[in-house]
Order: structure tokens, then sequence, then C-alpha cells
């Protein structure tokens, strides 16, 4: 069995936090100076693991083992959120790592090949999972030309140019290649923390459906326009938001989440009444019904609001991702290998954020494993886990990625 060395793991995740530390936490934006320089650390990194080893045309850091007869991709992303934490995405990357490490250096694992993906942008600082739709053939070159950051407005070629991956081949993915992908991450909610549990198997990656509320009004005189005759397209947004709050509660799932995230009134000055508004609308859920009731009760309320007037209320999908099923191969293979080395100390649960193996899970079975977060908190610099489970979690890891090779015929 390949026993995996907890020091190096935790090691190698510290040095990766260097490339770009804040805090406790990491600042390292998708194809910033830090960001190239810590992916030419890691192509360094898998070379010296034996792996044929290239960053390609979109950031992607991929390493290949030639030499195996049957192959397990494995990863995550290696940029991080604005002061984000350090194991958001690394945490999966380093474990590949040491994953190939491991089964190198493993005789009884010679034909077994651990080939590794650190891939870019999930976290969508020019736009989601663009490492792995690019991987998965779902990212096109006209796409990529319409791109622009998200912060200052950079075009992605510009980006790509300045990161020098610009003339580079993008790789595709041969499905046929891989008996699967399997992807390990902080949990980043507090399931596993609060109950006292150490690994989590993915049942379902989250669908996320995301929509923009427009609302158009008069915009005039706050002191001179008599409140009989106004058309406030703030006062309709707050209403509208509210009753949205009001009713979603009544029709949710458990693990149901909605959010208002940003909501914007024009001019947005003290003395003028707003002539319009806007908000963005998201939630979340692993049941795709229920995904469809939450936008058919939304679309309602909108229809209401805009049916009521004085207002025009108005509203667009931004984006719909189903929810995945990760395989039940190989969360059943993760569970037996936790149940090997942590007994009675995990769960199945559903990953209520988005991931690479969502992506993925369209080409070939994909599969999921969660450590926990302290106070379930990521997204954030003090994002943290105890160094028994990164140690613990990146030997589950490895007896499951040996069960899912093994299990392969
Ligand atoms: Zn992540």
């Amino acid at each position: 069995m390949p026993m995996i060395d907890g020091q190096r793991v935790v090691a190698d995740l510290k040095r990766l936090a260097e490339f770009g530390s804040y805090k406790t936490g990491v600042h390292r934006p998708t194809y910033s100076p830090v960001d190239v320089e810590s992916r030419h650390w890691l192509a360094d990194k898998l070379r010296e693991a034996g792996l044929d080893t290239m960053i390609d045309g979109i950031g992607n850091v991929i390493g290949r083992n030639s030499s195996a007869r049957r192959r397990l991709l494995v990863g995550s992303h290696s940029e991080t959120q604005p002061y984000g934490g350090w194991l958001d995405g690394s945490l999966g990357v380093i474990y590949g790592l040491e994953l190939a490490r491991t089964f190198a250096a493993d005789p009884g694992c010679a034909e077994l090949g651990i080939e590794v993906a650190a891939w870019a942008d999930e976290e969508g600082h020019y736009e989601s999972f663009l490492g792995s739709r690019s991987f998965t053939g779902v990212l096109s070159e006209e796409q990529i030309d319409q791109v622009r950051g998200r912060d200052d407005g950079t075009p992605l070629r510009e980006a790509l140019r300045r990161a020098g991956f610009a003339e580079r081949p993008r790789e595709r993915v041969d499905p046929g290649r891989y008996v699967g992908y399997l992807e390990a991450h902080i949990e980043q909610g507090d399931t596993l923390d609060t109950s006292g549990l150490r690994i989590g198997v993915v049942e379902t990656i989250v669908g996320i459906w995301n929509y923009r509320v427009t609302l158009d009004g008069e915009q005039n005189h706050a002191g001179t326009t008599r409140m009989v005759r106004r058309k406030d397209a703030g006062v309709a947004m707050v209403r509208l938001a509210t009753r949205i709050h009001e009713r979603f509660p009544e029709i949710a799932g458990p693990r149901t989440v909605w959010t208002i995230g940003r909501m914007l009134i024009e001019p947005n000055a003290p003395s003028v009444i707003p002539g319009h508004a806007e908000m963005q609308v998201q939630f979340r859920d692993t049941d795709p019904e229920r995904l469809v009731l939450f936008e058919r009760t939304l679309l309602d309320l909108v229809g209401e609001a805009d049916r009521a007037g004085p207002c025009q209320v108005a509203i667009e999908p931004i984006a719909r991702s189903e929810p995945r099923p990760m395989d039940p191969g190989l969360q059943a293979q993760i569970e037996g290998a936790a149940e090997r080395h942590a007994p009675g100390m995990h769960m199945r649960l559903p990953s209520a954020a988005g991931h690479d193996a969502a992506v993925l899970s369209y080409r070939m079975p994909a599969g999921m494993m969660f450590i926990p977060s302290l106070g379930g908190i990521s997204h954030h610099w003090s994002e943290d886990t105890n160094e028994e489970d990164i140690v613990l979690g990146a030997q589950v890891f490895a007896a499951a990625a040996e069960r899912i090779l093994r299990a392969a015929s």
C-alpha cells in the first residue's frame, strides 16, 4: 500500500503558500506574477516526481505518466481567492503531487499511474473553471477572445501573453487514458468540523443558478416629488428582496441556500429618487427539481412585482449549472479507504461549493473527498485545517486512489 509522507505534504503546502502570502493566508490571483511563479514551481515539483510535465496555453499545469497501464487523474486549482486561504485548491494539488511521488516509490504500484493537474482559474478571476473547461473541450477560442478580468478588465489574451502561456497549445482530455478523476478539497462548510468527523465523501456537487433582476422607475428630485407620484426603483427592489427572503424558506430543502449578494441603485445619491436598480439572486441545491421550483417561484415573484407597479421589473438568467452527482463506484472506494484509516470518522455529504470535479465529471467518472475546515471558514485568509487532518486526509486519499486503480480492469 502506498504510504504518504505527512511532513512532506505539510512542508509543500507551506512552501506553495509563500507565493503571495498574506497574513496567515494567500493572495494569488490567476495569471498574476506570483501565480505564474507558483505554477512553474509546481511544474518543477511534478518533474521531480517523475512526471512528464508541461504548462499549457490556458495555464494548466499537467504532469503525465507515460509508463503506467492504468491512470487516475488527480488535481484541483492552484490560484486563490483575493486574500483567501492557503488550502483552498492548493490542498488537492499537493495531495496529487504526494500521490505521484508515493506511487512511484512503491514497487507494488508500478503499473498504477497518478497524473496530476493544477487547473487554472477555478476561482473566476477571469472566468470560473477556465482551466478544467479548456481541458474538457468546452472553452472555445472565441470565448477566450471575449473574457476580461473581473477586477480591472484586462483581456484574458493579454493576461495569457504576460504570463508567457499565449503561444502554447491547450491540452485536451483523452478520456480513454483515465479510469477517473479524483479531487481532494477542504470542505469550506462546517459539517465535518461541527460533527467531529474527519473525512467527507462527496455525493453530489450542487447546481448554482444565478439571475439578474432589473427594476426601472423614474429618477427625480427627492424634495419636490410628492410621494404618490414616485416610481422609486430602490423601494421596489427592497420590497421584492423581502418577498424573496420570505417565500424561499417555505419551499427550501434541508440544504437549499440562497443569496442576494449584489444590489445596485442608480444614481445612488442622497437627494435623488433611484430611477434604476438591480440585484443578483442566486440559489443552490443538489436536487434539479427543487432548482426548477425555486426558479418558477422567483419568476412568479418578479411577475407579481412587475404587475403591481409602479416600476417595471424584469429578470434574466446569468448562469445555471446542473447538480453533478459523483461516481458511485468512486464514492464507495473513498468510503472504503476512509473506513480503513479513519474508522467511523467519515460521512457522505453534498458539496455546496462548485469544483473542477463537476466539470471533469462530464468526461469521466469523478469523485471528491473533503477534509474539515476549522469553523467552516473559507474564502478568507484565516481559513485553516488541523495538521493531523491534512496528514490523515492525504493517507486516505492515497488509499482511495489505489483502490480505484486496482478496481479498474
Ligand atoms: Zn477551491
